[in-house]
């Protein structure tokens, strides 16, 4: 049987079956508007011959449409109230596999290599929760997963920070932190009235390119994030202040290593390139190590 899951009459039915409500922690805020799944999965560029790995398939609106477009799809939710609502609305869908886990304490590489065996290209693909968007976007670029891109909706105000030029008025420590893997596009925008419930803002879809390789060298890679960290960590405040009490290093040192960089002792974070920000890195490592 199939089920038409932007009908929130239907939906609404299957998940009271199961005694299921929507729960704000979780980020449950699932699409009801039929435009928007379709041009998302058709965004994400999977054929069948692919695989596609999915984060919080909620009622498996989205899951249905990569279903379709993919060889595989593999999606990953912590919810265990969804497991059975899910065994019913993918039902048709044999190249389905759900596991019931929570994403941020998944091997994903693992899932990959074990659930995509007779894949040609891999990609991830989802409706990210918001109250875990970075720390998601930042787990899945470190885990430098073989991926043709990750597509994936926002929150809109996350989406203009995630894609923003480094030394823009929008950038953030995860600005830069996502340039150092990947190209950041913005896709298309999606309403909130596209949801139920309908958050307060509305959404981006964006696209994640993984770079081949990093556009900038690094000393010490765990180092630089802690750097890139740091600096944005006093937003109204200067860079300097943020490193100081990030770091743990005297204001004096900051400031020596800034100057050494050709930086003002002024500088604001956001003003920062990536190629500033590792310079910087690179010349802090030195100081914290006492060389
Ligand atoms: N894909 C569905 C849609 O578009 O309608 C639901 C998207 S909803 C924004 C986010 C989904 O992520 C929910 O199903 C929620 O239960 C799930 N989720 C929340 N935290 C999670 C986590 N840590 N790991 C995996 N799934 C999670």
């Amino acid at each position: 049987m199939t089920y038409d899951l932007t009908d929130i009459t239907t939906v609404k039915k299957l998940l009271a079956r199961q005694g299921f409500t929507f729960n704000k922690a979780l980020g449950q805020n699932f699409i009801t508007d039929p435009d928007v799944c379709p041009h998302i999965a058709e965004s994400c560029g999977c054929t069948d011959r692919d695989g596609v790995l999915e984060i919080g398939p909620g009622a498996g609106v989205l899951t249905v449409e990569l279903a379709k477009r993919a060889k595989r799809v593999t999606a990953i939710e912590v919810d265990a109230r969804l497991i059975p609502v899910l065994a019913q609305t993918l039902e048709e869908y044999r190249n389905v596999q759900v596991l019931l886990s929570d994403v941020l304490k998944t091997d994903l590489g693992a899932v990959l290599r074990e659930q995509f065996t007779d894949c040609e290209k891999l990609y991830v693909c989802a409706n990210l929760p918001y109250y875990i968007t970075s720390p998601v976007i930042m787990y899945l670029l470190k885990s430098r997963l073989p991926v043709e891109n990750i597509t994936v909706m926002v929150q809109k105000e996350a989406a203009e920070r995630l894609c923003a030029e480094p030394g823009s008025r929008e950038a953030g420590a995860v600005t830069a932190a996502v340039r150092y893997y990947a190209a950041p596009e913005i896709l298309f925008k999606v309403k909130n009235t596209s949801f139920t419930p309908a958050p307060k803002v509305d959404s981006e879809v964006i696209r994640l390119t993984p770079l081949a390789a990093p556009p900038i060298a690094v000393a010490d890679e765990d180092f630089f994030f802690e750097t890139v960290k740091a600096a944005f960590s006093q937003r109204r405040k200067t860079a300097a202040n943020g490193l100081s009490a990030g770091l743990h290093m005297s204001k004096e040192a900051v400031f020596a290593a800034l100057e050494a960089v050709g930086l003002d002792k002024t500088v604001r974070a956001e003003t920062l390139t990536l190629a500033g920000l590792a310079a910087l890195s690179d010349r802090l490592i030195i100081r914290r190590n006492g060389k």
